[in-house]
């Protein structure tokens, strides 16, 4: 019953392979294949067959992901990229480095995602304003996938690119209604991974892939992604340096085979955690835990609570070693970043407060039921 609790340990996920990583490390070492080496082609293959399709094409972070995904979608300069404004700043950072504007549709408040009907909203009213919309950048947050069948749908009806941010959706399984079981990033033409370390899968630094069904759009983002360059000293187009590290597609290669049993015992301690909440009738309509999902699958990369005392609760669990965050305290359309949008409070409603109550509990693989049960125990023990 004693010792802080953190919000994310990868050392415990990492010593069991601490023997492995090492070998991998000194294979890389040995062989100086920094840069797009074996493992790069190898993983990924091995990724993109775990995603369900056909190419990966590694690039140096997740950001870059998408804003290559959305350049080679066409987005550039007089476009509009709609996402929600319930996500990392790196979403809409992406629509900006491809030289679009962006604009924003409301979360659903049971999911912190992107519905039909509120990309429906978003594109009408981004179209009242005159806006050309280009793009959609459906998030998948925190691990549950959005409805993306719904969607692709509203998506085609307005003849817009759709282009996946599964960055915190690795593995996860799309709540599609019919059909075989899809993963996060295999329904639109482009899905983007981010494999910073503190993901589901994580690398050891920055690293990205876009996944793809089209091997044209594969062929234009390899190009993007090393210079433009079809053969050394060869450039069709004007691309950026941004490749994944052949160190990284080791350490990734590495820890690809585990991610789906990490993935279940996430699921586990946030059934634990739904059934600790439960028990405690002082916490019962104060804090809202995320609902397991019925169709598809919620791989947790972040288990996040709603709760109207947030800060102050925030408060007390740091008081008592139990470090809790926030993803995210401020929704981008609020970020001095984006000011020039003129986007006032109160214009995002729902984003708004969501970002005023979520709270991010601790929840990583390894964690035991212990500390989990320690961390409600907390709350409840929260009498502000
Ligand atoms: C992490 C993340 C990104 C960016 O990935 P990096 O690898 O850090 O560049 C983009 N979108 C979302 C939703 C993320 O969580």
């Amino acid at each position: 019953m004693s010792g802080s609790i953190p919000l994310v340990d990868l050392s415990r996920q990492h010593r069991p392979l601490k023997q492995e990583l090492e070998a991998a490390f000194a294979r890389v070492m040995e062989k100086g294949d920094f840069i797009l080496g074996e493992a790069v082609t190898r993983f990924e293959r091995e990724f993109a067959a775990y995603c369900g399709v056909r190419h990966g094409v590694g690039v140096a972070s997740g950001t870059d992901a998408l804003h290559l995904a959305l350049v080679a979608e066409g987005v550039g300069p007089g476009d509009t990229v709609i996402t929600t404004s319930t996500t990392f700043i790196a979403t809409a950072l992406a629509a900006s480095y491809a030289g679009a504007e962006v604009a924003f549709a409301e979360v659903e408040e049971d999911t912190f995602n992107m519905s039909a009907r509120t990309l429906e909203e978003a594109v009408a009213s981004a179209r009242r304003r005159g806006a050309r919309v280009k793009a959609v950048v459906p998030v998948h947050l925190y691990g549950r996938p959005c409805p993306m069948e719904e969607i692709m749908e509203a998506a085609a009806r307005h003849g817009l690119a759709v282009v996946e941010d599964a960055c915190q959706a690795h593995g996860a399984v799309l709540p599609d209604a019919a059909g075989p079981a899809r993963r996060a990033g295999s329904a639109a033409r482009s899905g983007c991974f981010s494999f910073y370390p503190g993901k589901n899968l994580g690398g050891a630094g920055d690293g990205g892939m876009v996944v793809t069904d089209d091997e044209a759009l594969a062929a234009r983002l390899r190009l993007l992604r090393n210079y433009g360059q079809e053969r050394k000293y060869v450039h069709l187009l004007r691309g950026f340096n941004s490749r994944l590290d052949t160190l990284q597609a080791e350490v990734l290669s590495l820890k690809l085979p585990h991610l789906d049993g990490w993935n279940r015992e996430r699921a586990a301690l946030a059934d634990a955690y739904r059934e600790a909440l439960a028990s405690f009738p002082a916490l019962s309509g104060k804090v809202i835990a995320p609902s397991a999902p019925t169709r598809g699958t919620h791989i947790y990369h972040i288990f996040a609570v709603r709760t109207p005392r947030r800060d102050e609760l925030l408060a007390h669990l740091h008081a008592r070693g139990i470090f809790a965050g926030i993803h995210y305290p401020i929704p981008i359309h609020r970020q001095e970043a984006y000011a020039h949008l003129g986007m006032g409070p109160g214009s995002m409603p729902v984003s708004e407060r969501l970002a005023a109550e979520e709270l991010s509990l601790p929840l990583f693989p390894g964690m035991t039921g212990d500390e989990v049960g320690r961390v409600v125990e907390a709350m409840a023990g929260f009498r502000g």
